[in-house]
């Protein structure tokens, strides 16, 4: 058996489960089963990202986690993989998850109880000694706060990384993309911070957006570029993505996946200009 078909196993038997903050998946960008943790069940984010595959988003405070159930179940989906692959004579779990990624229905950073979340999965790997890579998958936008950045040096002590996203190459693409209302300036200040705490990578989604009738690829390149350079050698690299799944936001209507030759031709581009670039289409 393969991890892609121990996966396949593994999401029947958690349909059967009723977990709530712990939801495993074939991640397409770590290539592997990553294990998500949902700190936002309640679908509350503080952005509004029109490709946002969230159905019923919606802005408000994060709900209080119950440690013990997360821990609970984080063991348990550990638990089964690692029978599994004894029974099935397949790698380690270590191997077959590419990581534990903090992701899910909102913004991860929000949640007060982040660092204390963090803390929780530290403590359970290295309990089961399983050297699994740790990621926070973030928009950015609490990286101004001391809690967040002392979470993002525990991160670094883990070997872990950031994925820090960047959809746009100015304030009105922002705006768009993202419904965010803070100046790109300030998004780029927050990178510069998150950098300096732990290994970060900058993802951005590449949409095509329809706008009075005409067809604008977003993030324009020449913006894009301009706003990354000073960050070429202080991020790990960019992780370009097209839009796999339909958005659920109802300002999507004017939302296309950009085509396998847009990505390609960002690639090429942000290569020429000296960043190192992986993409999924
Ligand atoms: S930051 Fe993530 S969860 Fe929040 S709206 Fe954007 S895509 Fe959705």
């Amino acid at each position: 058996m393969e991890a892609q078909a121990l996966f396949s196993k593994l999401a029947t038997y958690v349909a059967t489960q009723n977990w709530q903050y712990i939801y495993p998946v074939w991640s397409r960008r770590a290539q592997g089963i990553s294990i998500g943790i949902n700190l936002h069940p309640n679908h509350c984010c503080n952005w509004h990202c029109i490709y946002c595959q969230v159905p019923g988003l919606q802005r408000g405070p994060s709900p209080v986690i119950a440690m013990p159930v997360l821990q609970a179940e984080l063991e348990e989906c550990l638990r089964w993989i690692s029978e599994q692959a004894k029974t099935h004579g397949i790698a380690p779990e270590a191997s077959l998850v590419q990581d534990i990624a903090f992701a899910g229905d909102g913004e991860p950073t929000t949640s007060p109880q982040f660092p204390e979340a963090l803390k929780l999965v530290s403590h359970t790997l290295a309990h089961l000694q399983l050297p699994i890579l740790v990621r926070l998958i973030t928009n950015g936008s609490q990286l101004q706060h001391a809690h967040v950045q002392l979470a993002l040096q525990c991160l670094h002590a883990l070997n872990g990384e950031v994925w820090f996203k960047l959809d746009a190459g100015s304030d009105a693409e922002m705006r768009a993309v993202n419904d965010s209302h803070v100046p790109l300036a300030l998004h780029l200040q927050r990178l510069r911070t998150c950098c300096t705490l732990c290994t970060t990578w900058v993802q951005t989604a590449l949409v095509s957006r329809r706008v009075d009738e005409q067809i604008i690829k977003t993030p324009a390149l020449p913006g894009y570029i301009k706003a990354l350079q000073a960050y070429q050698n202080k991020i790990a690299g960019i992780l370009l993505y097209g839009i796999a799944r339909p958005s659920q936001q109802m300002a999507a209507t004017c939302l296309q996946a950009a085509s396998d030759s847009d990505i390609e031709y960002y690639v090429r581009e942000l290569r020429a200009h000296g960043f190192h670039v992986r993409a999924f289409s």
